[in-house]
């Protein structure tokens, strides 16, 4: 039976509260806002299930992707208000008009975010753009299959652990399930972003629209906009300014196990993988007008079956000009020593004082960063970036 002895053993996906034949597992809430099993000793049948569902406990071997792309959504629109090139909506789009059923994250009326399902073109809108907070699977394994086994077509989106999750939750490959994950920098703290909210915006129910990726500023320089119908109390503030951006970006309050990521290095089982094609400027600058830019990582056959089929513009790349970019994809990132400090000194009521307090950079670490990147950007300008790197790695 699942027995979490260290909370970076736990991605959160629900997969063993889900197999339980018997319910005899719950989940609880631990102090820093995230979700882990426990499971009533008295009911549970030691049939071992929850073991074989779970992404953490169970190898899974790493494919190289069949090929990878730049690309972005040809209705203008839809780009804008998507995070990067608008390619969840394009694939959505194209398993909504086969009759089928689309998965992804949304906020409920709290603002909280939940995984949920669509069958319309209008009901994509709300799963559109990412939400950075660890979304709360519910029973969308038990849906999936459901759904499945009725032969309808499913696209399962979702963080690569949720995917992962999936695969292992379903024990067989089904025909008419396709799965996208995203390059994931790690998820935040649902307790975190509540409490950020709720210091921001004290009455919930007068928030109109949150987004994570607001373009106003452009791509690169994205900002969260939550709009109030008090104007005076909405945030339009860039990603370098934002309170709970620069916290989530400092890698403040991710889940234990992001900083030691299972379902990372293309071992999740997805057919495609999606992300910001970060570095665009650099590879294809014609292309690069700051509405955003994917990159798709084309995994399995089905994948490509889906991918010539879509409403996208493609320019073929190769994997090395996307991941150095983008290391999230191969590798999770370092937990800051000042994480367990950070979770001491927040509460209730103080969630801006602290984040204000943790997230300034010290002179040191500052010049530190901006001397990293100006070292890496001269060695790439000479060509020894991707040298000295591999180098670096043996
Ligand atoms: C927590 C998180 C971390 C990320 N880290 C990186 C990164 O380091 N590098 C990178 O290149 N890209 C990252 N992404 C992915 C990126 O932000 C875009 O979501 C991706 O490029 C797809 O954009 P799009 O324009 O195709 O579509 P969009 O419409 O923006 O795509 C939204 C898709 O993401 C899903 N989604 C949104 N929020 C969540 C959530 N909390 N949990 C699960 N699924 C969710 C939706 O269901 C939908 O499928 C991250 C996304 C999230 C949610």
């Amino acid at each position: 039976m699942i027995d979490i002895q260290d909370k970076k053993e736990c991605c959160g996906c629900k997969a063993c509260e889900q197999i339980c034949p018997k319910q005899s597992i719950t989940m609880n809430v631990d102090n820093e806002g995230f979700w882990y099993p426990v499971v009533n000793h008295e009911t549970c049948i030691e049939c071992s299930l929850c073991e074989k569902v779970c992404p953490e406990l169970v190898e899974r071997e790493s494919i190289t992707p069949i090929s990878s792309y730049a690309c972005y959504n040809l209705d203008e629109t839809i780009r804008l208000k998507s995070s990067s090139g608008g390619v969840f909506t394009a694939l959505a789009e194209y398993v909504i008009s086969q009759q089928g059923v689309v998965f992804g994250a949304r906020f409920d009326k709290e603002w909280n975010v939940i995984h949920d399902y669509t069958e319309s073109l209008s009901g994509l809108d709300v799963f559109r753009g990412s939400k950075y907070v660890q979304s709360d699977i519910k029973d969308s394994f038990s849906k999936v299959q459901s759904l499945l086994k009725r032969d309808k077509i499913v696209l399962f989106t979702g963080t690569p652990c949720q995917v992962s999750g999936l695969k292992l939750f379903l024990r067989k490959e089904y025909k008419n399930l396709l799965t996208m994950d995203f390059i994931c920098h790690g998820v935040p703290s649902p307790s975190i972003w509540k409490s950020y909210l709720k210091e921001t915006s004290p009455k919930l129910d007068r928030i109109k629209y949150i987004s994570f990726r607001d373009k106003t500023f452009g791509w690169k320089k994205f900002s969260l906009h939550i709009q109030n119908l008090n104007q005076a109390k909405s945030i339009l503030e860039p990603l370098n300014r934002n309170l709970y951006m620069k916290g989530f970006l400092q890698d403040l309050y991710l889940r234990p196990s992001c900083y030691d990521c299972s379902s990372k290095n293309y071992t999740s089982g997805s057919d495609i993988t999606v992300g910001d094609f970060w570095g665009i400027q650099n590879e294809v600058p014609e292309i690069d007008d700051d509405k955003g830019i994917s990159c798709i990582l084309v995994n399995t056959n089905k994948g490509k079956i889906i991918i010539d089929k879509l409403n996208l513009y493609y320019k073929q790349m190769e994997l090395s000009q996307i991941d150095k970019y983008n290391p999230a994809l191969i590798r999770s990132v370092d937990k800051p020593v000042k994480r367990a400090d950070f979770y001491k000194s927040v509460g209730s009521n103080n969630t801006l004082k602290i984040l204000d307090k943790y997230t300034k950079m010290s002179t040191v670490v500052f010049l530190k960063y901006k001397c990293r990147g100006l070292v890496k950007t001269i060695l790439q300008k000479l060509g020894l970036f991707e040298l000295i790197k591999k180098n670096y790695k043996k």
